[in-house]
């Protein structure tokens, strides 16, 4: 009779809960249970999810009971491409202004060159060309006329225009051969107009101007994760680190500081032969999966082209005759696979061999046919469905590459943004043919393909001025609406419903990350992860989407943010 007291007491007390959020407009993604009045939570789980009357029901005295008013809560949400750690670093000195035009990158060199010692190299990060009123680079003379006396450049990491003692201090001239993995830009007369594209070997010492310390990157980790809670942020992919980030990340997640659950990729520069690649590979003491719910290895990832903005990404056919945003006239020209085909095979087959998953970067539509190529390759050995291998960016998958991707169980890395902030610009160089290729994210859906939703942020903590802008209403609305900056919707019949935009910040990230079981709906036994936010995502205007705000981001059943 006493143990079977003491067995009922027991049962009882598992089935209280320790916090139940009540009176709410919840959005669950749990498909048994779409929406919900109640959620409640014990320890770091979900316990229960329905009706106030029927979650409420689990309150002992001392349970947390939060009335909401009827506000809406969703899932805890997933952006599943980021870089949290240069993008913090990009503001340790200060903030980055956000510019516009020529005239305000000349405006901020100015005021650099104004105070900075004249033996600091000026360095102007992210300035895209499509993403500047004047739709083109700065030439090297505009940045001498800011800043005379100092190596100034601009750069994004694929594009950089560098002034003419920047130029003179690496010997570039007329006569400097073309790199085999970029192209010098040289004007009608043959002389150098400062713009560089690819070729990093040419201006690696300029862009790791101060190598960053593991103290910077523990400080950058945390710094962003505030910022990502603040939007609704619960879990992240990391999408490329060496082994520096991948200490930083482990000492913080031991010591209880990480805020923000995160797949960290892991990054292969996959150069030299073939065997060079797959014993790097097989050097690595870890696969994918290794880890616990805070902090787990990704996939292993490659970046195999350039992109989209900067006329470099490998394309099917040439970019043709209307690529004066880029600075070049090519006609021939298809952009640069940075990655030997051989190599993307080797790199596939391996990861397959060893239990990795794998992405690449692939921009252009050409890349990405050579990375299904290798995937097909690697499918030969033993088959990688279920394997989630993935596709990042993919801005432009031809139909065939979509039935490709749905045949081998492909899924993709998609960023949104792009086609809200550079689809006007990019339009007249692709063409309308091409461009009712950009991101058909309705018809990938429709084919099969799991399509997660990010951002590739890069630069900047501000979550709506950040290149590329993180913030996951803003992302969503893109996608429901198709926008652009410039008011033009593009191919609006590619037009996401709510419930999917959600599904892509939210169960599809979790499930390029092996994660869908533990994350991305609200439902009984998942990660206690969720966000109370300002306005009716189901229900509210279309363009109030955009607006919403997250009021309560709560990660692990503890409240990390609060507004
Ligand atoms: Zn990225």
């Amino acid at each position: 009779m006493k143990h079977w007291i003491f067995f009922l007491a027991l049962a009882a007390s598992a089935q209280t809960a320790d916090t139940i959020y009540f009176n709410a407009k919840i959005v669950t993604m749990w498909s048994a249970k779409p929406t919900a009045e109640a959620v409640a939570i014990r320890g770091n789980k979900f316990l229960a999810v329905g009706s106030n009357a029927e979650v409420l029901k689990l309150a002992s005295p001392t349970t947390k009971r939060v009335d909401l008013n009827g506000k809406s809560v969703l899932p805890g949400l997933i952006d599943s491409h980021v870089h949290p750690i240069g993008a913090a670093l990009s503001e340790q000195s200060g903030p980055v202004p956000v510019m516009h035009s020529i005239a305000e990158v000349q405006a901020y060199l100015k005021k650099l060159a104004a105070t900075a010692p004249k033996d600091k190299v000026l360095f102007v990060p992210k300035i895209y060309s499509t993403r500047l009123k004047d739709r083109r680079y700065p030439t090297r003379f505009e940045i001498d006329s800011a800043a005379p006396d100092h190596i100034a450049m601009t750069d994004n990491g694929y594009a950089s225009v560098l002034n003419s003692k920047a130029l003179a201090q690496l010997g570039i001239t007329r006569d400097s051969p073309q790199p085999a993995n970029g192209k010098i830009i040289k004007d009608e007369k043959g002389e150098p107009t400062g713009l560089i594209l690819g070729a990093p070997q040419l201006l690696g010492k300029y862009r790791a101007s101060r190598a960053a310390t593991d103290a910077d990157r523990l400080w950058a980790i945390k710094a962003m994760h505030k910022k990502y809670n603040e939007v609704g942020f619960t879990s992240v992919g990391d999408r490329g680190q060496g082994p520096d980030g991948f200490r930083a990340y482990q000492q913080l997640a031991k010591r209880g500081e990480l805020t923000v659950r995160t797949t960290v990729t892991y990054l292969l520069n996959a150069q030299g032969k073939p065997e060079d690649v797959r014993r790097e590979i097989e050097r690595i003491p870890f696969v994918t999966g290794f880890g616990d719910d805070w902090f787990r290895v990704g996939p292993i990832k490659t970046v195999a082209d350039g992109g989209i903005l900067i006329g470099t990404a490998y394309l099917r056919e040439p970019y043709g005759e209307h690529t004066d945003i880029y600075g070049y006239k090519d006609p021939d020209y298809r952009g640069v696979l940075s990655v030997p085909r051989e190599n993307l095979v080797e790199m596939a087959r391996t990861a397959n061999r060893l239990g990795w998953q794998m992405t690449a970067h692939t921009a252009g539509s050409g890349a990405i046919d050579v990375l299904l190529d290798a995937y097909e390759e690697a499918n030969k050995d033993k088959s990688i469905r279920g394997r989630r291998f993935t596709v990042t960016h993919g801005n432009f998958p031809s139909e065939d590459a979509v039935e490709r991707a749905a045949k081998l169980g492909v899924a993709f890395d998609c960023q949104p943004q792009w086609y809200y902030f550079d689809g006007p610009a990019l339009a007249p160089v692709f063409g309308p043919a091409r461009m009712k290729r950009f991101q058909p994210l309705k018809t990938m859906l429709a084919k099969g393909v799991v399509v997660a939703g990010g951002s590739d942020h890069m630069i900047r903590f501000d979550s709506r001025e950040a290149i590329n802008a993180y913030n996951p209403f803003w992302g969503m609305w893109m996608t429901i609406t198709r926008q652009t900056v410039t008011g033009t919707p593009i191919n609006p019949d590619e037009a996401l419903t709510r419930e999917q935009a959600l599904r892509l910040w939210t169960l599809n990230s979790a499930y390029i990350a092996f994660e869908e079981d533990r994350k991305g709906s609200i439902e009984p036994g998942k990660l206690a992860d969720l966000v109370v936010i300002s306005d009716d995502f189901l229900n509210c205007p279309i363009d109030k989407l955009k607006d919403i705000e997250a009021l309560t981001t709560v990660v692990d059943g503890k409240v990390v943010y609060s507004r």
